[in-house]
């Protein structure tokens, strides 16, 4: 079988070696660092002397069910199962009282209709307003041209949403969905995410919540099956080129290649860099010594932390501001502070618990900024050699950058090796 090369183990270049390995091809993949999955990644943290190492992910990554061709990586690699779906979405304000978004008998795009009319945290106007909303969404989806020039937030004002609609509803689903703020954000993307998270399907708005550290998902024992995948951690490519990469000072040929690296790096192994901004998010890691909430989940509405994931019984948080500029001068004690004095306002038992460990990560480099007039930016996956393609959640997948847009990009990849090799298969599962 032909021999592919794949630069970058995140979940763009394990999609494409998953794919290719599970078609037959011989994949050889390098990744610089000691462990898989890129951004989507967990590592012990430093515990104090008494305690052992505790594995945490990066950030608590999650997912919609409508990201298809993720749930079939996952497949791939046997480790669907381990995926949680959750059918409520809590949205908790400041003094603790909670509405909840769930689907009722209706059928889409009704679903939501009655718990939706029930939540506590919008009035009348708030709801007949993003009702109205959501219907022209519907509508102008496929008939208006200009939604990637314009903001979200422009398009919120065009369909004069409430103040409160747009902070308590639109803006806490879609700054973490898409990690940018609305004024910041194509409309093209808050489009998609309503369309396809919220309309289109009655159950493709569940969300999956990995049950194990994100790295034991992508963990040796799940490539076994793949025989034909070789991973090589700790080898960082240096240079891509037609001719192969260079790996060590030495050469590494193959039949195709595929670089799956974060756009940032591409100039650094001697290829054009697309010219794309980036957009940061803050994870906090919070262990109390005590229960502080039984919710599994919650967005908290009208301060800095958005969601709330609860890892541990209620006594380990994840917490998760996501677009989050504003912190990035912001000291790490500061953020946990903050983080305590938000939480303090929601889950009336922090105020007595103590705070036995925190972490905080802050990753400016997380995704690429979706703004306006973005799309043209992101390369296809082919470049000007035939045998080399590009993949990566900032390549053209009509995704923002999501675990599912990286995996669709490796799985297009993957695609444009099995054409050029003269034997075009389909990995690609349609939206
Ligand atoms: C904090 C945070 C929270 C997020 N939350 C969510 C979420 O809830 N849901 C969601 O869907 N998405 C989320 N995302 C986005 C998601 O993680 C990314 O879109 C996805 O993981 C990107 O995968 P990738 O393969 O394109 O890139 P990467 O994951 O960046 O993979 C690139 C790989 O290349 C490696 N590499 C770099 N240079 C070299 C080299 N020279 N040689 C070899 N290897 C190299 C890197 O080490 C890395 O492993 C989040 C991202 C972050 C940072």
């Amino acid at each position: 079988m032909p021999k592919v090369a794949i630069a970058g183990g995140g979940l763009a270049g394990l999609a494409a070696a998953a794919a290719l390995g599970g078609a037959g091809y011989e994949v050889d993949l390098y990744e610089a660092r000691p462990f898989l999955g890129g951004r989507a990644t967990s590592y012990p943290v430093p515990a104090s002397p008494e305690e052992e190492a505790e594995t945490i992910d990066n950030c608590q990554h999650i997912l919609l069910r409508c990201c298809v061709n993720l749930l079939n990586f996952y497949e791939r690699l046997g480790v669907r199962n381990q995926i949680r779906f959750h059918r409520e979405f809590y949205f908790v304000e400041p003094g603790g009282r909670i509405s909840i978004l769930r689907r009722g008998r209706l059928p889409a795009p009704f679903h939501f209709t009655g718990s939706f009319l029930r939540m506590h945290c919008l009035d009348r106007h708030d709801k007949i307003g993003i009702a109205r909303a959501l219907m022209a969404l519907r509508r102008e989806r496929t008939r208006r041209k200009d939604l990637d020039r314009i903001s979200m937030l422009d398009w919120l004002n065009q369909k004069r949403q409430t103040p409160h609609a747009i902070d308590r509803f639109w803006r806490q689903v879609l700054v973490s969905a898409v990690n940018e703020d609305l004024d910041r954000m194509a409309a093209l993307h808050g489009f998609q995410v309503f369309w396809l998270g919220f309309l289109a399907r009655a159950d493709s708005y569940e969300m999956g919540v990995p049950a194990v550290p994100l790295a034991q998902l992508y963990a040796a024992e799940a490539w076994e099956k793949l025989g034909s995948v070789r991973i090589h951690l700790r080898c960082a490519v240096e240079r891509i080129a037609a001719e192969g990469f260079t790996i060590g000072g030495e050469p590494i040929t193959a039949d195709s290649y595929i670089c799956a690296l974060p756009f940032e790096r591409l100039e650094a192994v001697g290829l054009e860099a697309p010219r794309l901004e980036h957009s940061p998010i803050t994870g906090v890691h919070l262990w109390f010594d005590r229960e502080i909430t039984t919710l599994p989940h919650a967005t908290l509405l009208d301060r800095t932390i958005q969601w709330m994931f609860n890892k541990n019984g209620g006594r380990y948080l994840q917490l998760v501001v996501s677009a989050s500029r504003d912190l990035t001068n912001v000291s790490r004690n500061d953020i946990i502070d903050l983080a305590v004095g938000d939480l303090r306002l929601f889950f009336p038992r922090v105020r007595e618990a103590r705070v036995v460990k925190a972490h905080v990560v802050k990753e400016q480099r997380a995704t690429f900024s979706a703004a306006p007039e973005t799309e043209a930016l992101r390369p296809a996956t082919a470049t000007q050699f035939p045998n080399l393609f590009l993949a990566g959640d900032w390549t053209r997948t009509g995704w923002p950058a999501t675990m599912e847009g990286a995996v669709r990009s490796g799985y297009l990849a993957a695609e444009a090796v099995t054409a050029a090799a003269g034997s075009p298969a389909r990995f690609l599962l349609p939206d």
